[in-house]
């Protein structure tokens, strides 16, 4: 099963697609964590990503797309992907379109996760990870990884400014696409401003077909 997840930066797309991939053995690619690998490593993608990234501002769609492209075409995505922060606008579901067409694929299930604004605001900037095993967590689990011990960090681009202009930026680009999904007929719509694991069950419903 192929499936994408939608919802506003913060809506819980990350979470759920760990609970995807432990369940059902999916391939999970998130465009965002692909970019912040590439800035750690410094790649000339990296730099040039970053500059987009630190204001909450989108990539430009040819850096996006050429990424994602390698990424599908991989042996691991023939049994399944989750695709989380990609597509992030009308012109990359099209390109999306156009290179499962050539692999032969589809997807099957777009869930939006729906949330109100201001509780995303609220619970990006208490958004911590810890960069050594790479646990995402909040501020309320203090200031080191209760797993590994190292000092949580937030990311660069969890600051209150910057998430209301990637918030902006969704409600720009990205929520147009739920009308495309819904159009071909795969969107499922679900409340994401609910415990996890209420979140899950809706989303394992829909994976599952009940
Ligand atoms: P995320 O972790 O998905 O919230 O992405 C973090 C940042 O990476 C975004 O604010 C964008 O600057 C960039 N990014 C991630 N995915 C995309 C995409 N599909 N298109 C353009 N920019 C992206």
């Amino acid at each position: 099963m192929n499936v994408i997840l939608l919802g506003a930066p913060g809506s819980g797309k990350g979470t759920q697609a760990a609970k995807l991939v432990d369940t059902y053995a999916m391939v999970h690619i998130s465009t965002g964590d692909m970019l912040r690998a590439a800035v750690s490593a410094g790649t000339t993608l990296g730099v040039e990503a970053k500059k987009y990234m630190d204001s909450g501002e989108l990539v430009p769609d040819k850096m996006i797309i050429d990424l994602i492209k390698d990424r599908l075409g991989k042996d691991d995505t023939g049994g399944g992907f989750i695709l989380d922060g990609f597509p992030r606008s009308t012109s990359q579901a099209i390109a999306l379109d156009e290179q499962l067409a050539e692999l032969s694929r589809s997807i099957d299930v777009a869930i939006a996760i729906d949330i109100d604004p201001e509780t995303i605001v609220k619970r990006i900037c208490s958004r911590r990870f810890c960069p050594a095993c790479g646990r995402t967590t909040t501020a309320s689990e203090g200031d080191t990884c209760i797993i590994c011990g190292c000092k949580l960090e937030a990311r660069a681009d969890d600051k209150e400014e910057v998430v209301r202009k990637r918030l902006e930026v969704y409600e720009q680009s990205t929520a147009p696409l739920i009308d495309y999904y819904r159009g071909k007929g795969i969107l499922h719509s679900i409340d994401g401003d609910r415990p996890v694991d209420t979140v899950w069950a809706d989303v394992q419903k829909i994976v599952s077909g009940n």
